[in-house]
């Protein structure tokens, strides 16, 4: 047995892991609970990647991107658990609204899904009918030969798919639906009936009081009891294999970025390591090195890995986002999700002050306004104020009622590479997570065949990627 392959099951072994989201954080617990001494990097002044939280203002600090827990999300929820947090979970029944034909519906039940206006009888039936379809098939592999277009066209007809399925497709993948297998629909629709299979009677959206921010917060407190360390604000620049030690160099501390910091309050509830300006960079020993970040950065990072690897990483297509954050004095309407059909400067409306406790927001109203782009979209290159004209005048145009006046806050997230396309034949085309640089593993979203991004599903990968490699 090679020297750094059986390190990773060596209770005493010194472990990197790249990446403080729910992934890094959860094998950094998982590996330190052995004994490990485990060191995790993170470029970002805080920990939680994806699911980190930022100031909305002075006073109100929330996910930086909406999120919620199913009570079908059993890691999430054992996870929230094992760090003290399982009774600050709120769970809701939430409504879900439908912006068609320049209206606004409800679709929170049968009956309004049977009164729903755009679509005729027969087309409501096959539409029901597909979704109950879905929610029964198992093979999901063979579904990922099929594109998703072809495959609800099928089952829901061209004009259900016209209306319904393509712009909810555009909401989450632009003109890549394309390109996208029926797996991806499968998967998202499973998670809708994973309650219900789970016995569950009925789906209920949950969240931890005080949001992600205090789960982070209580996390990392959970990790440094148990000796997990933290190098934040560390963006690793090169993993290299030397002598049977693996050496994970960070780049070197720029003076703008630690200025950045000082002024955001962003960082106060983590113990940050921020170096001084000028600092030279890390250069760190360890026996492994598990990489969390995206496959093209994974690639980047491991100049020992061969050709055939880092083509197979830098062909993960990924899907980013833009989302902003608005903090408002007064609701947009009761619907948690609204789901939109006609063209709008976004692909969603997610109210989470319909399913939070508006006090969490000071009594305000909270609306994130998502669009998902491709990474190299022309969006990513505007300035704030270009995309808080675009996306208020886009609210403008839908509710009436709305006032620019009563927006407080308006903050912008840009996200390069969120999830990898579920494109034709994925699961054939995923890279390993064992490479040929003994003790260097690649584990990232890139690795979910069968489901969609959530933090369950993240948490899940940790879990099972513990299980195989350390009891193996
Ligand atoms: C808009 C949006 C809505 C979502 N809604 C939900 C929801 O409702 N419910 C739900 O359960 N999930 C939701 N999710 C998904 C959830 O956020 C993800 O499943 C989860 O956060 C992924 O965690 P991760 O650790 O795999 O990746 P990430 O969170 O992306 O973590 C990777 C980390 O690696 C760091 N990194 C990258 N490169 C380097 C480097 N070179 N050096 C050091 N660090 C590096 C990054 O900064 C990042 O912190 C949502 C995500 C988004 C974007």
């Amino acid at each position: 047995m090679n020297k750094n392959k059986s390190a990773i099951r060596n209770p005493q072994s010194e472990i990197a892991v790249i990446g403080s989201g729910f992934l890094g954080l959860t094998l950094a617990l998982r590996y330190a609970e052995q004994g490990a001494r485990v060191t995790v990097y993170e470029s970002a002044p805080e920990i939680g990647g994806l699911a980190s939280a930022w100031h909305l203002n002075e006073a109100i600090v929330w996910d930086r991107h909406y999120h919620v827990t199913l009570l079908s999300d059993s890691f999430t929820r054992k996870i929230v658990e094992e760090i003290g947090l399982a009774d600050e979970f709120e769970w809701v029944e939430t409504k879900t609204g439908f912006y068609t034909d320049g209206k606004l519906v409800s679709m929170s039940n049968t009956l309004e899904f049977l009164r729903f206006p755009p679509l005729g009888l027969v087309s409501k039936f096959r539409l029901g009918g597909t979704i109950f379809y879905a929610a029964r098939v198992n093979d999901w592999k063979s579904l990922e030969k099929i594109s998703v277009e072809d495959w609800l066209t099928r089952l829901s007809g061209r004009k259900t798919f016209d209306k319904m399925w393509r712009p909810l497709l555009m909401a989450k993948l632009g003109e890549a639906y394309r390109e996208t297998s029926a797996a991806f629909i499968w998967a998202t629709i499973q998670r809708m009936y994973a309650a219900r299979k789970s016995g569950l009677k009925k789906e209920m959206f949950g969240y931890v009081r005080g949001g992600y921010a205090r789960v982070l917060e209580r996390f990392a407190a959970h990790l440094k009891e148990k000796g997990v360390r933290f190098r934040l604000h560390s963006r690793v620049e090169r993993i290299e294999q030397e002598n049977g030690k693996i050496y994970v160099s960070t780049a070197q501390n720029a003076a703008h970025y630690h200025a950045e910091v000082k002024s955001e309050a962003e960082t106060e509830f983590h113990e940050v390591d921020v170096r001084p300006v000028g600092v030279e960079s890390y250069r760190d020993e360890f026996d492994t090195a598990i990489l969390t970040c995206p496959s093209n950065v994974a690639a980047h990072l491991c100049p020992q890995l061969t050709a055939a690897e880092k083509r197979r990483l830098e062909d993960i297509r990924y899907q980013g986002i833009v989302c902003a954050s608005v903090l408002m004095k007064k609701s947009l309407s009761e619907f948690y999700v609204t789901n939109i059909t006609d063209e709008t400067p976004f692909t969603g409306i997610i109210e989470m002050s319909a399913l939070v406790d508006k006090r969490e927001f000071g009594g305000r109203a909270l609306v994130y306004l998502p669009k998902y782009v491709a990474p190299d979209d022309e969006l990513f290159d505007r300035t704030d104020e270009e995309i808080e004209e675009l996306f208020l005048t886009g609210l403008e145009k839908m509710y009436p009622h709305f006032r620019r006046a009563d927006v407080e806050a308006f903050k912008i997230s840009r996200v390069h590479r969120v999830f990898p396309l579920p494109v034709l034949n994925y699961s054939e085309k995923v890279p390993k997570v064992e490479t040929s640089i003994d003790g260097v593993y690649i584990l990232n979203s890139a690795q979910i065949t069968n489901g969609t991004l959530n933090v369950n599903e993240t948490i899940q990968l940790a879990e099972k990627f513990f299980e195989r490699e350390f009891r193996k």
